[in-house]
């Protein structure tokens, strides 16, 4: 449902593949007056010590992933979830809950203080967490390969083997696009993404009735 103009701001789910340039999008959306809530960010926040997601996570992986101060070691975990694929789901199923219930939680504050204000909700997960019924639109960043490759490995200093094996683990850009309002394509300059982000934050997100 779209609940613009003075009925209330949109709710956006902007969401990608690693280094398709969410974060960036979400930043130029972010300087254009939208409220952005960054679900990788929540992330972290879902299992700090003394949360319920801390006593699942360590219930499920062992005292093994506790590390200094009694946070949960996100190196130890991600060396243990992604060499293995059930223990990465065991994992998502774990956090994903949470961070939906939190992601959800800051949409309605951010409704309450500022209703008009429309929201940006950034989840590299969106589409496989299935969180549609949180969003009013589903707003999808592509890049190819090549192109996320050589962003990243300059940017994150990972090899391009590493991207790879990111690259393809997750869903492929026609994957995503078949789920999307929206496709944002950032296989070009960073002005031709602000353009394009420009242009739909005018059509969709701050249009008046
Ligand atoms: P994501 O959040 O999807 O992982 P980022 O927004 O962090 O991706 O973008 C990945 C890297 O690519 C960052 O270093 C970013 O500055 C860079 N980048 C993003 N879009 C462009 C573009 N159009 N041209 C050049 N570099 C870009």
């Amino acid at each position: 449902m779209l609940t613009v103009g003075l009925t209330g701001g949109i709710t956006v789910g902007l969401t990608g593949g690693i280094g398709s340039g969410k974060s960036t999008a979400a930043e130029l959306l972010s300087e254009l007056g939208a409220t952005v809530i960054d679900a990788d960010r929540v992330g972290h926040e879902v299992y700090l010590p003394g949360t319920k997601g801390w006593d699942q996570v360590v219930a499920a992986f062992g005292e093994g992933v506790v590390g200094d101060q009694g946070s949960i070691d996100r190196k130890q975990l991600g060396a243990i979830v992604f060499a293995d694929e059930g223990q990465l789901a065991k994992l998502n199923g774990i956090v994903h809950p949470l961070i939906r219930d939190a992601v959800r939680d800051k949409v309605a504050a951010a409704k309450i203080a500022r209703p008009a204000v429309p929201v940006v909700i950034e989840a590299a997960v969106l589409i496989e967490a299935k969180w549609y019924d949180l969003v009013d639109e589903v707003w999808v960043v592509v890049a190819e390969p090549q192109t996320v490759i050589e962003r990243v490995t300059a940017s994150r200093g990972l090899d391009e083997s590493a991207v790879r094996a990111r690259i393809d683990a997750q869903l492929s850009n026609q994957e995503r696009t078949e789920r999307a309002d929206v496709v944002i394509d950032n296989n070009g300059s960073l002005d031709e993404l602000r353009t394009q982000v420009e242009r739909l934050s005018k059509e969709r997100l701050f249009r008046v009735g």
